[in-house]
């Protein structure tokens, strides 16, 4: 498993420029000072929150990240770790060939049209930026298979910026707690980086998918067990008292990560 860059969550993180340009968002239900509370609860709980895809450097994240839509962290793991022990450069990629990417991914949904991606963006990582991961959202999304959520997820995982990848379980609980309402992952992801407090920022993306993933899930949400039942403005809230506030045992990677 990498290392990824993760900052302090001390550290006062800064917008990327997702907001740059947009209207304001509608008011958030939630006080400047729910809002605070909520993510001060959150960082308790999970000090130093870490993706759950395995990659070893920025190019695996790409990929995992790419080869992630449609499926679970856990499932994408299961194939990347024999996957990127033989090929973890766009050269050695396209070196292993579409066929054989094919077998190494054939676990997982969509994969005929993911190794054609994955072959894709190893070609333009070597044509266009010199077979290194850019740095920019505008750049990432040139690659085949790369939307802007992968590209929020490389910017923040790879390289640091505080970004808002809206994945299904952040996308649920914008929605479902009134948070930051809004009919498409762009348009949560707007009001997201507008509500959320700067200092919490770059490790909110984690937080949100983490609570969303194991507390506050599609089908049921486990009130009793969440740390914010008592800010929670949720109509489907079936609890109110909070659950202790005490930090979780480290995250195992992978584990737990259906979806
Ligand atoms: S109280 Fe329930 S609905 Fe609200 S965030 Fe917690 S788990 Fe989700």
């Amino acid at each position: 498993m990498a290392n990824p860059k993760i900052k302090s969550s001390a550290q006062t993180a800064k917008k990327s420029n997702a907001t740059a340009g947009r209207k304001p968002a509608a008011k958030s239900l939630y006080s400047k000072a729910d809002l605070e509370e909520i993510f001060r609860r959150f960082s308790i709980q999970r000090p130093e929150p870490k993706g759950e895809l395995e990659h070893v450097n920025p190019f695996t994240l790409v990929v995992a990240v790419a080869l992630s839509a449609q499926a679970t962290d856990a499932g994408v793991n299961k194939a990347t770790r024999a996957l990127f022990a033989v090929a973890d450069t766009p050269q050695k990629m396209l070196d292993l060939g579409e066929e054989r990417i094919r077998e190494y991914i054939k676990t997982i949904g969509l994969y005929r049209n993911k190794a054609k991606n994955v072959v894709a963006l190893s070609e333009k990582l070597i044509t266009d930026f010199g077979g290194e991961v850019p740095r920019t959202r505008e750049e990432l999304i040139t690659l085949p298979g790369v939307g802007r959520k992968t590209a929020n997820v490389v910017l923040s995982m790879a390289f640091g910026q505080a970004t808002m990848a809206v994945d299904t379980h952040i996308f649920r609980i914008a929605n479902r707690l009134l948070l930051a309402p809004g009919k498409t992952p762009d348009e949560v992801e707007q009001r997201l980086m507008q509500i959320i407090p700067d200092q919490y920022l770059y490790h909110a993306h984690h937080w949100l998918i983490l609570h969303g993933r194991y507390v506050c899930k599609a089908r049921k949400p486990e009130c009793e067990r969440c740390v914010i039942a008592d800010l929670c403005r949720s109509p489907e809230k079936t609890w109110d008292i909070p659950a202790p506030l005490v930090e979780l045992p480290a995250q195992i990677i992978g584990a737990e990560a259906a979806g």
